[in-house]
C-alpha cells in the first residue's frame, strides 16, 4: 500500500485539473482499481466486479477545509508524538475506502459537487454534498477500512436493488493520533480509532471523528 500510495500522490493528489483530463482520468482510474483489488487481506476470494471508476472534481473550499485540519493536527500534536513523526510531518494522511450506495446513474467521469444529483436516498451524493457531516457519522463517526474484502463484507449487508447500486468512496484521510478501540481513556486526546475485524484481526476499520480529515477522491461503483 505504501508504495501505490506514493503513486497516487504523485498522480492523483493534483488539484486544479480540469474535468477534461481524460488521459489522467484513465490512468488514475486503473492506478485506483488495481489497489482497491489488491488491498485485501485473503486474494483467495472473490471481490466484487467494478463497474466504473469515477472521479470526484473536489473544490477549493474542500481542500482548503481538508488542509487547515490538516494543519491543526499538526499543531497539536508537535512535540507530543516523538513515537509517531508521521503525525508531525502530513497528520498521518492514509488513503482508505468508505462503503455506501448510490442511486443516480452518473454518466460523466468526473463528479462535480455542484452537478450531484437531488435524490435524497443517494448516499453518494448527499456525502460529497455536506462533506460526510450526516447526522449518522457525527453521532457515531465515520467508518473507513483499508482492506477492499473487509468492505465487501460490509457491502453483501448493504441492500442493493432495482436503481439502487453499492459505491466505495476510495478518500484521502488523514487519521492524526489513532488509537485502538480498547484502548480509549476518556481523558485521552486522539483523532480516530482504529478497530480490528476480520479473520485473524488482519484487517484495521478506522472511525475518523472529525468530517473535515476526510476528502472524496474516487468512487468506485460496484455490480
Ligand atoms: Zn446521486
Amino acid at each position: 500500500m505504501s508504495n501505490s500510495l506514493q503513486l497516487v500522490r504523485m498522480l492523483l493528489f493534483q488539484t486544479g485539473l480540469p474535468s477534461c483530463c481524460i488521459s489522467y482520468d484513465i490512468v488514475a482510474r486503473n492506478i485506483i482499481e488495481k489497489i482497491f483489488l489488491a488491498s485485501t487481506t485473503n486474494p483467495s476470494k472473490q471481490l466484487p466486479t467494478i463497474k466504473k471508476v469515477l472521479r470526484v472534481n473536489n473544490t477549493i473550499d474542500m481542500l482548503e477545509k481538508f488542509e487547515k485540519y490538516r494543519e491543526t493536527v499538526k499543531k497539536r500534536s508537535f512535540g507530543q508524538y516523538k513515537n509517531h513523526p508521521k503525525i508531525t510531518v502530513d497528520g498521518n494522511e492514509l488513503l482508505q475506502f468508505h462503503i455506501t450506495t448510490m442511486s443516480c446513474c452518473y454518466e460523466h467521469m468526473v463528479i462535480n459537487p455542484d452537478e450531484l444529483c437531488k435524490d435524497p436516498s443517494c448516499c453518494v451524493c448527499r456525502l460529497i454534498q455536506f462533506s460526510f457531516r450526516t447526522s449518522y457519522n457525527s453521532k457515531n463517526g465515520i467508518l473507513l477500512s483499508t482492506n477492499s474484502d473487509v468492505l465487501c463484507e460490509h457491502a453483501n449487508r448493504v441492500s442493493k436493488g432495482m436503481n439502487v447500486k453499492r459505491a466505495v468512496i476510495v478518500c484521502r484521510t488523514i487519521a492524526g493520533r489513532v488509537v485502538s478501540k480498547d484502548d480509549v481513556k476518556l481523558d485521552e486526546e486522539y483523532d480516530s480509532i482504529s478497530i480490528a475485524s476480520g479473520l485473524h484481526s488482519r484487517s484495521q476499520n478506522l472511525v475518523i471523528k472529525d468530517s473535515s480529515a476526510v476528502l472524496p477522491r474516487f468512487i468506485i461503483v460496484l455490480d
